[in-house]
């Protein structure tokens, strides 16, 4: 079967399949290296299954408080284990990325600390958390202040500007790996390696925090191989693999997990309550599975980026450079032009396919927000999804995809959806 059979039933035209089929050809090193990325991460997370004995009994249900919920803390050791950190808090308590963040944040910064982001404005979300944005509990009310060193035009750190920013209140560096709803680069774990070393070499006590948001298992090491004092995500993003319904994990130094545990629960109780509901399996699943997912979704990306490159679209990352996170930013110049890419994901979706993505004012957001997502898990971004502020330069950020087949349709569709509105030329066959 060839492609043009397997697509035309899915409203792909043979000339949207066969350009998609030509971008194909030459991507195939680079799938090898991500299919090599995704075997190393999958040794190490089996390894810590392995080492921490993973057995049925860990998939018991809880209720109730919980305690000596034997499943929950072994996924907390493979968690820990994974991402070689002292300690780790996965719990489903944790409802979001943002939720994560802000626990890591209210539980490790006291009033008159203050809150340093080298890597310029943080994302969205976070401007309430930190009370950028006033809002009633944000860090600030709490006497928590802020202060940020911008990245050079260019996309680089700037270390006279963090130096400069660096104070005896400084007590905590939130370091952003994603890029986030913004066009500058995802940084490597390289990169913020280079970032921590240059933060302790001013202040040796400065906990080091890395929103590690769409980065895990994306390189075969992660922020907290390089320093990292705390790293921080959500389970609907890589490390759920999909299945994880909800969650967020904490990975770090044991001194700052604890004190995240008591923030979550109470003083007192911190990691010894909070029942599973049933919901290991998937968690440890979907751990295990995260890996080639990740792959999957890798993949993706790349192609989007060399499909919508060639059409004369700026992306970010670009078609050749490495990856650091699973976003594909592709800057769409228009309102028109993005609400036409997110129809063409929406519609390649396996629930939901039939619904229209709109801009809304969602939650959290300064500007109206237009979503495509077709997911088994409400919000998943690991699963096939573009979304973006209606804002200059009209970016969609595209991420996920749980198999690489169902990414490659929802790019196909994307440029079918785009080419019938006028809004994207096929270039001509020779
Ligand atoms: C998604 C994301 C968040 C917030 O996560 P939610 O689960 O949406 O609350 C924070 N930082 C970055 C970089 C993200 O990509």
């Amino acid at each position: 079967m060839n492609a043009e059979e397997i697509y035309r039933p899915l409203g792909v035209s043979p000339q949207v399949c066969a350009f998609g089929e030509r971008v194909l050809d030459g991507l195939r090193e680079r799938f090898a290296a991500v299919d090599r990325i995704a075997e190393a991460n999958q040794a190490k997370v089996l390894a810590a299954m392995q080492k921490n004995r993973v057995s049925a009994a860990c998939f018991a249900a809880t209720t109730g408080y919980g305690y000596d919920d034997v499943g929950r803390d072994k996924l907390e050791r493979v968690y820990a284990d994974t991402f070689h950190t002292e300690a780790a808090l996965v719990r489903p308590q944790i409802t979001c990325g943002t939720h994560a963040l802000t626990v890591a944040l209210s539980a490790n910064l006291l009033p008159g600390d203050e809150l340093l982001s080298p890597v310029g404005a943080p994302y969205d979300t976070l401007e309430e958390v930190i009370g950028i944005r006033p809002s009633p509990c944000s860090l600030r009310e709490y006497g928590v202040s802020y202060r940020q060193a911008d990245l050079k035009p260019d996309g680089t750190f700037d270390y006279e500007a963090i130096r400069a920013c660096v104070n005896e209140k400084t007590k905590l560096a939130t370091i952003q790996r994603s890029k986030g709803y913004a066009t500058r680069p995802t940084f490597s774990v390289q990169q913020i390696g280079e970032l921590i070393a240059f933060l302790k070499s001013l202040k040796p006590d400065i906990i080091c925090m890395v929103d590690n948001c769409y980065g895990e298992f994306v390189e075969p090491i992660e922020p907290s191989d390089v320093g990292a004092d705390m790293i921080v995500g959500s389970l609907i993003k890589n490390p759920g693999g999909g299945l994880a319904p909800i969650g967020g994990y904490i990975c770090g130094r044991t001194d700052l997990v604890e004190r995240c545990a008591y923030r979550l629960s109470a003083p007192g109780l911190g990691q010894e309550v909070g029942a599973n509901l049933g919901l290991l399996p998937s968690l440890y699943q979907g751990f295990f599975l995260a890996p080639t997912v990740v792959a999957s979704a890798l993949k993706g990306a790349i192609f989007a980026a060399n499909l919508y490159e060639r059409l004369g679209f700026r992306v970010v990352p670009n078609g050749s450079e490495s990856r650091h996170d699973i976003i594909q930013a592709v800057e769409l110049g228009s309102r028109e032009g993005m609400i036409a890419f997110c129809k063409g994901i929406q519609s390649a979706a396996p629930v939901d396919s039939f619904a229209d993505p709109m801009p809304w004012d969602m939650p959290g957001y300064e500007d109206e927000v237009i979503m495509a997502a077709g997911a088994f898990v409400q919000g998943s971004s690991i699963e096939l999804s573009a979304d973006g502020p209606i804002r200059p330069p009209y970016a969609v950020y595209f991420q996920g995809g749980l198999t690489w087949y169902h990414a490659k349709l929802g790019i196909l569709l994307s440029l079918q959806n785009m080419a019938d509105a006028g809004l994207a030329t096929l270039p001509e066959v020779q």
